[in-house]
């Protein structure tokens, strides 16, 4: 999701750009004016994945979001007040294909919900709500929707996909919501959407955290590549260090990684400590490097390549990761069609 205020066009446009660069397959922006609306066709000049328009209350910004070329809205029917606001939003999403994606948030879950569950947050109640959403949705003859149902507590937003995923047959969004920053936003994000994403219970994610866009889609890709459901870019496989370390590791990982951030390719790289677990994880890595005593042990692609210095390590393990994206290139070109 954007952070800036949409109206600021420059901004949000830059954004947006970024957010593409890091692999964000779905972009969703605040719409909560009609200035904000006004950017969308800009936004979508420029943009390569689907735009979604964030409506909270306001039946008039959905209607202006889709009338400025948006490609997916967010609103909860349930909050937009009268039925013919709700009949009018649906029909102009109907006209062009636009499905709706329900955001249930167990901090603003409604208030006789709220009362009906002992003055509590719960599963049970976000189930509620999404169904009670959904029903207006399908009163009006609406079944393009896409259900959220998010709490910043991983447990509860897990208990309430599992429990929808058996009353309904939506795709759904994932995500914890409010999620914190750092390890622990991390942490519970991934907990969260990677215990239901391996369940096979959800469509789209979304990592909330309390840091830039950027690194919420990169936390979101490491829990899809974690997951099998991504591969490209750099997956390290690195030792965590102990008593038989024979090198300064956690530098020369920290150089690698900086070094290849920006590789797209599927690839894998092994940084480790010593010859106990070293060479099979490098063997088994596109890349891999071997401290051994005063030297270190490069492999290529599973073939050990020899001893190195120490001192030239961080430029040989480069070229080779060079090498490496090189041979790939050249076999993807030689393929029909490449
Ligand atoms: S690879 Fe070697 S240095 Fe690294 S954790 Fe294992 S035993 Fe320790």
């Amino acid at each position: 999701m954007t952070k800036c205020p949409t109206e600021d066009r420059q901004a949000v446009l830059s954004e947006v750009v970024a957010l593409q660069e890091a692999g964000c397959e779905i972009i969703r922006v605040t719409v909560n004016t009609l200035e904000a609306a006004e950017v969308i066709p800009d936004i979508k000049k420029i943009s390569r994945v689907p735009i979604v328009a964030d409506i909270h209350f306001d039946h008039k910004l959905a209607l202006a979001a889709v009338k400025n070329g948006i490609d997916k809205v967010r609103l909860n029917p349930g909050n937009i007040g009268s039925d013919e606001k709700i009949s009018e939003v649906v029909k102009a999403c109907k006209e062009r294909s636009i499905p709706i994606r329900i955001g249930v948030n167990a901090g603003s879950l409604e208030k006789d919900i709220i009362k009906k569950h002992g003055g509590l947050q719960t599963a049970e109640g976000m189930v509620e709500s999404a169904l009670r959403h959904i029903d207006i949705l399908e009163k009006n003859q609406f079944f393009d929707t896409i259900v959220a149902m998010k709490s910043s507590d991983p447990l509860m937003m897990i208990e309430a996909f599992r429990a929808l995923a058996s009353q309904c047959d939506y795709p759904f969004h994932l995500g914890v919501t409010e999620a914190g920053n750092s390890t622990q936003g991390l942490i519970k994000s991934a907990v969260g959407i990677g215990t239901l994403l391996a369940e096979g219970i959800g469509d789209t994610i979304r990592v909330s955290l309390t840091d830039t866009g950027i690194e919420e889609v990169r936390a979101g890709k490491e829990i899809l590549r974690s997951l099998g459901l991504r591969r490209e870019g750099v997956e390290y496989i690195s030792c965590p260090t102990c008593g038989r370390l024979e090198g300064d590791l956690i530098p020369l990982l920290n150089r690698v990684k900086q070094a290849t951030s920006h590789i797209k390719h599927p690839m894998k790289i092994a940084v480790m400590g010593c010859v106990v677990n070293g060479p099979g994880e490098s063997k088994s890595a596109d890349i891999g490097v071997c401290m051994s005593g005063n030297s270190a042990i490069l492999y290529s692609g599973g073939q050990s390549l020899g001893l190195v210095e120490k001192e030239d390590l961080e430029s040989r393990v480069l070229e080779e990761i060079g090498r490496f994206i090189d041979r790939k290139k050249d076999n993807q070109q030689k393929q029909p069609g490449g």
